[in-house]
């Protein structure tokens, strides 16, 4: 980890170690937040008597399940599924599930804790949560999608329930995953709970906007960003990572609003389109065809594929990490820097190592950490589980006038408490902070639980 921490934080660091052996994201999760909190403890001595840190860090209750599926040629599979119900301070545990053969509890507990903080920002009841599993969902047949769904919820059932733990999509996990899984949990506990799952289709209680919501979302924290600066996206030219469902609406977004986006990614490497990305095409190729990325520059004149080198490279005046966690290391924030950028925001979780994000703060440019920045998705689960509660719908309009209302307000939370605690422009102290300070005084008044 590249900042050492304050002496009364780093044994409780260690001890985060010690007890999670080998689980490199969350620790590197960890220390990223610790790094934010020695001024808290000082202002809010209680915290440090009722261990309120100690506490955070560890899980309220860790699920590793068996998830056992049938392929198309008759063979079994097994897979393994977690589930990580981190914090229910605020609300039931709530976060989403990710599918990728990436996913082990390292992951998946580094995703529950930075929830925790996501969604205390949000100002919304809810608690942080994360699972999934290292299913790979690559090349595997409709059929094949919906047995592993089916079995991953035959198991996770018996954990999760409206007032109790709410899982959503992540990485691997779309309306089609959400669907299969609500099918299974209906068919299993013979209750049509609506507000057992979010992110579901608009026809079975799902919620216009949420599938926009955190790439929408990740923008309006970008635009406050800018605004607070004197500055504005009409203009600016951006390259967004990714083009899963957060960096497609985080691209429809910044050119609703006038920015010009240049380059987008999947895991096998990126498109650069000088004029401008056609996101119609990109959506034809990613959602209806779900090929890869590389079919764009086939059909596109003037955009290139490039399956070696790093979309960072690509001069830009604003950067959108929207893939996966870890995915711009320090040589790539020079890079972006040297290049001119003046603004980051993360629809990923965790997509900057330390190294980058020291990079961004030391630079001062306007950096904004995805637990604050991609927020939106997860604040408008917590609007569709409203919607489902009281049995009603809203207007798209409605859900997205709420969506900016909230980012708005998560950036200005976090504003004033980096400068609250003397470091302004801050975003990922003042995130930290005051996450963890509603957290916190949540735990203090409810006892020692
Ligand atoms: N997976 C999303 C996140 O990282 C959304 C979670 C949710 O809607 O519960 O915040």
């Amino acid at each position: 980890m590249s900042n050492t921490l304050d002496e009364k934080l780093e044994p409780l660091y260690q001890t985060v170690i010690n007890r999670n052996p080998g689980e490199a994201e969350f620790h590197q999760a960890v220390h990223e937040v610790l790094e934010s909190l020695g001024p808290v403890l000082v202002k809010y001595p209680e915290f440090g008597r009722h261990k309120i840190i100690e506490r955070i860090c560890e899980p309220e209750r860790q699920i590793i399940f068996r998830v056992p599926w049938m392929d198309d040629n008759n063979e079994v599979q097994i897979n393994r599924g977690f589930r990580v119900q981190f914090n229910s301070a605020l609300g039931p545990y709530k976060g989403g599930i990710r599918f990728h053969p990436s996913v082990y509890l390292g992951v998946v507990k580094f995703l529950g804790f930075e929830q925790i903080f996501k969604n205390g920002l949000t100002g919304m009841p809810i608690g942080g949560a994360k699972g999934g599993s290292d299913f790979d969902p690559k090349g595997k047949s409709e059929n094949e999608i919906m047995r592993f769904c089916q079995s991953f919820m035959t198991e996770l059932q018996r954990h999760t329930g409206e007032y109790t733990d709410v899982p959503a999509g992540d990485i691997g996990v779309g309306t089609r995953e959400v669907g299969y899984l609500f099918g299974q949990y209906k068919r299993i506990t013979n209750r049509y709970e609506s507000g057992v799952l979010t992110g579901k289709g608009l026809d079975w209680g799902g919620a216009l906007a949420r599938t926009e919501a955190t790439g929408y979302g990740t923008v309006y924290f970008l635009n406050e960003m800018l605004k607070a600066r004197g500055d504005a996206l009409e203009g600016k030219t951006c390259i967004v990572s990714g083009s899963g469902n957060v960096a497609i609406y985080a691209i429809s977004k910044l050119q609703e609003l006038g920015a010009k986006v240049v380059a987008c990614s999947d895991s096998n490497g990126f498109i650069h389109d000088p004029d401008g990305l056609d996101l119609a095409l990109v959506k034809q190729i990613k959602e209806v065809e779900r090929r890869r990325i590389k079919e764009y520059a086939k059909q596109k004149n003037g955009a290139r594929y490039l399956a070696k080198g790093r979309i960072w490279s690509v001069p830009c005046d604003i950067a959108l990490p929207c893939a996966t966690q870890n995915e711009l290391n320090g040589k790539d924030a020079q890079e972006l820097i040297k290049n001119g950028c003046i603004a980051v925001a993360e629809g990923a979780n965790m997509p900057s190592t330390p190294e980058a994000v020291d990079a961004f703060l030391n630079t001062g440019i306007a950096y904004g950490p995805g637990k604050a920045a991609n927020a939106g998705g997860v604040a408008t689960s917590a609007l569709e589980m409203q919607q489902n509660a009281s049995r009603d719908v809203w207007s798209f309009e409605f859900t997205d006038k709420r969506l900016s209302e909230i980012m708005t307000g998560i950036h200005q939370r976090c504003y004033e408490t980096a400068e609250e605690f003397g470091t302004p422009g801050n975003y990922v102290n003042g995130a930290n902070i005051a996450g963890f300070i509603k957290v916190a005084k949540a735990m203090v008044a409810l006892g020692l639980i």
